[in-house]
């Protein structure tokens, strides 16, 4: 996953794209970009986090009325010298790009634009993107011929993926793929009689920035700002939507608003489903516990529902990354063990019933359940907002090898035992329908049920890439 966020107004954007770029650190911390053009196109990006790539010297020279910001978190790729983005072409005129998703077909289309001359250098899919695109324009602008060539994108490359472009001279164009996989929210502003227009992976970046929501690029649309803030849009695509679920469930922040449903709603409806499951165990527990901080909006509904008290038994070193978009294992097993730590007095004695939001590889689950017992709870009820995740993620997050996946070795049981939990419930993938009350979901971790038709080459090159990666970051 990575986050993206472009402003296109008729003043220096740079103050909110970095701001709305802090806001967007959650979904990415390995390398952050940031592309303007002004006169000329001016790209500075670089491995960490916003806070540490960007000063003010640095955002003084990229100074703009028009940019984009992206925080990266690695699928695909992996060498971040190479595959930070934005990236940009010069032909038929400047393109600056940034995205946030998955190609299925990369390797394919990677092979098709090399064979002709060469053009992809890195190993990220938003690079064929942008050459399907570049390739596909005539030498003079128009936006018809922009919308066109998106439509041949939405033709070549398949996958789940929102994109942001600068077009030199002319003006911003966004689009998301045709299942509307990615998210990509659009906002407005005026102060002190200045427009400002904005797109990013999540509303918190816009709002944050005092932008008020428009709403979502569509499923398959394409929307062209120009310099005088006018807005061009078409659909340009006419499949059904698929959203992933997952954004909602774990990866977006909680105040921000997509497919115009709050993810701290859907989150404590997630929470209200599980207490619903809960009560039919005829189990009993003293406190509900939240892994944090993703679980504590769940936590409390369920806490309230089923009148139990709520205790932050665990608390969450804020300066350890976030465990899940560690690329290492390494990595991602030394900082459990540094980012959580216990509070005593809630967990002695206590029968706890301890909410995540998901357990994807149950490596970071098994150790808060020891440190839980080890800090002399006398049960740990394991609940996962999520159903079980058995199938890999091609769309852009990072759990690609179903060999890491707990759920798809293991049965409910027998994911139990290996977390030493006393007891575990997952919510079923109706609960998580009723909970999101969103039609048109990808599902596809939870059911095997891809929406965009995985090549079984694609299956195998990101098993063996996502190894080769573990290995170089060991
Ligand atoms: S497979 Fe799962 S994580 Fe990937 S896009 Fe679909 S719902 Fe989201």
């Amino acid at each position: 996953m990575c986050g993206i966020v472009g402003i296109i107004s008729k003043q220096d954007v740079l103050p909110d794209v970095f701001v709305g770029m802090l806001s967007l650190q959650h979904r990415g911390q390995d390398s952050a970009g940031i592309i303007s053009y002004n006169e000329k196109m001016n790209l500075i990006k670089d491995e960490g986090l916003v806070s540490s790539v960007f000063t003010e010297k640095e955002l003084e020279k990229l100074k703009a009325n028009i940019a984009i910001g992206h925080t990266r978190y690695p699928t695909v790729g992996s060498d971040f010298t190479i595959d930070a983005q934005p990236f940009m072409v010069s032909k038929p005129y400047e393109i600056g790009i940034a995205h946030n998703g998955n190609l299925v077909n990369y390797v394919e289309l990677r092979k098709e634009l090399n064979l002709k001359n060469n053009c992809v250098v890195s190993s990220c899919d938003v690079e064929v993107i942008l050459h399907v695109f570049a390739q596909a324009l005539p030498e003079e602008f128009s936006v018809e011929a922009l919308f066109e060539a998106v439509k041949k994108v939405f033709e070549k490359a398949k996958g789940g993926y929102s994109v942001l472009m600068i077009i030199k001279d002319k003006g911003m164009l966004a689009f998301r793929d045709p299942r509307a996989i990615r998210p990509l929210v659009v906002a407005e502003k005026t102060v002190d009689g200045v427009e400002s227009i904005a797109f990013s992976s999540e509303s918190l970046p816009l709002t944050t920035t005092g932008f008020k929501l428009i709403g979502n690029i569509e499923a398959g649309e394409a929307v062209f700002v120009n310099q005088n803030l006018e807005i061009t849009s078409k659909k340009l695509a006419k499949e059904n939507p698929a959203h992933c679920m997952f954004e909602w469930v774990y990866f977006s922040a909680a105040e921000s608003i997509l497919e115009n449903l709050e993810v701290y709603t859907a989150r404590i409806n997630l929470g209200r489903e599980l207490a619903d499951a809960w009560k039919k165990t005829g189990l009993k527990a003293d406190v509900v516990v939240p892994v944090p901080d993703t679980s504590r909006t769940a936590g409390s509904r369920l806490a309230e529902e089923i009148d139990l008290p709520y205790r932050e038994g665990l608390i969450k070193n804020r300066y350890i990354g976030r465990t899940f978009i560690m690329a290492s294992q390494v990595k991602r097993e030394n900082s459990v063990r540094l980012k959580l730590n216990p509070v005593e007095s809630e967990i002695k004695g206590k029968r706890i019933l301890l909410v995540d939001d998901s357990i994807v590889r149950g490596t970071t689950s098994k150790k808060i359940v020891k440190l839980l017992k080890d800090h002399g709870a006398e049960k740990v009820y394991f609940l996962s907002t999520c159903p079980p995740i058995i199938s890999p993620c091609f769309y852009g997050i990072d759990m690609p090898s179903k060999a890491e996946l707990i759920a798809a070795r293991l049965s409910v049981e027998e994911i139990r035992k290996e977390i030493g939990a006393d007891y575990l419930l997952y919510n079923s993938v109706d609960a998580l329908k009723r909970a999101l009350g969103i039609k048109d979901l990808c599902l596809a971790c939870l059911t095997g049920k891809y929406p965009v038709s995985v090549p079984k080459e694609t299956e195998s090159e990101f098993e063996k890439k996502r190894i080769e990666e573990r290995k170089e970051h060991k």
